[in-house]
Order: C-alpha cells, then sequence, then structure tokens
C-alpha cells in the first residue's frame, strides 16, 4: 500500500456531497475553490460540480477509484475536503471513511494503513 492510502482510494469524492461556505470560492477569497468547479446550493453554500447527484463524482477527482487517484484543485480544496479524516490517519476511525470505501468495495482502513501519514481528505 502507498504511504498514503487515500492516493490509491479516492471513494469519499465518488460518494458523499462536497459542500461549503460560498466565501471559500476564488471569486470571493484569491486561491480559494475555484469557482467555475463549483455549483450554487442555496445563498450560502456551493458544490464541487458531480457531487450533488445521486452518483456523485466530484469533477476534481481524477484517475480510477480504488487504484490511483489525486485531486486536481488539491492545493485549493475547501475546508470540507480539508477537515475529513481518513481512518486511522490520527489513530481513530472515521466511520463515514469507512463507508465511502464499503460503497466501492473496498475494506475499511486498518490501523497500520498509515506508516507515513500524508493526507487527501476529503469532503463532508
Ligand atoms: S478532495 Fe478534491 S476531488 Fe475530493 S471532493 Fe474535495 S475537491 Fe473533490
Ligand atoms: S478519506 Fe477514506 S474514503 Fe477518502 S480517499 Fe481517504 S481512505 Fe478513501
Amino acid at each position: 500500500m502507498a504511504t498514503n492510502p487515500c492516493l490509491e482510494c479516492g471513494a469519499c469524492c465518488a460518494f458523499y456531497r462536497a459542500s461549503f461556505y460560498w466565501a471559500e470560492a476564488d471569486d470571493a477569497t484569491p486561491d480559494g475553490v475555484p469557482t467555475e468547479l463549483t455549483e450554487k446550493l442555496n445563498d450560502f453554500f456551493l458544490a464541487m460540480k458531480g457531487s450533488t447527484g445521486s452518483k456523485p463524482r466530484c469533477v476534481a477527482l481524477m484517475g480510477i477509484i480504488g487504484k490511483s487517484v489525486h485531486c486536481q484543485i488539491y492545493q485549493r480544496r475547501s475546508s470540507a475536503c480539508r477537515e475529513f479524516e481518513a481512518s486511522w490517519k490520527d489513530g481513530q476511525t472515521n466511520p463515514r471513511c469507512d463507508k465511502a470505501r464499503i460503497a466501492w468495495g473496498l475494506p475499511p482502513l486498518e490501523p497500520g494503513a498509515w506508516p507515513n501519514p500524508g493526507n487527501f481528505p476529503k469532503a463532508a
């Protein structure tokens, strides 16, 4: 397994809606989330395009889920994405991480999954 198991996963980016406060987008915050990759949810929140339907997959997710993935806007991803913790990255499970992996036919991460903790947290 890679030093960052999220780079061989990506399940959460294709399972949950990635929504966040509108002011995180780059039309309000320099170097924020690229506005053209978002859609308006309501007066307060945006979501990543692709993440709002019945079969979500964020448009910024590149690669093949469960094989090799990366976030095209990693440095500019929203707080929702930054705050989503992979299981065992900080010593505890995240049931939402486990649920997304299971939905994609991947086993939940195990405690030894992070020999060199990295980050690729995703959405809420
Ligand atoms: S981490 Fe990147 S690919 Fe995943 S939901 Fe957030 S913006 Fe999309
Ligand atoms: S946080 Fe969990 S579901 Fe998301 S990419 Fe990492 S291991 Fe996969």
